[in-house]
């Protein structure tokens, strides 16, 4: 892909206002753990599919 899911973790923050950082920053925190694995996100079942612009670009949407 041409981004990857470090550089789409980058723009997702680049997202958030300052005033909200903390607290998105908490839930990418938890999403990384549990949907957002560096290795093999899950995008499919990721509340943040519509935002982020990982998965247009990658072929592992199954
Ligand atoms: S859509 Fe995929 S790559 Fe993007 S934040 Fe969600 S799990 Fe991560």
């Amino acid at each position: 892909p041409a981004m990857t899911v470090e550089q789409a973790h980058d723009h997702l923050a680049a997202l958030f206002p300052p005033e909200d950082y903390g607290p998105a920053h908490l839930n990418l925190i938890r999403l990384g753990r549990e949907v957002c694995h560096a290795r093999k996100p899950d995008c499919p079942r990721c509340p943040l599919r519509d935002l982020c612009p990982y998965p247009a670009q990658s072929n592992e949407i199954e």
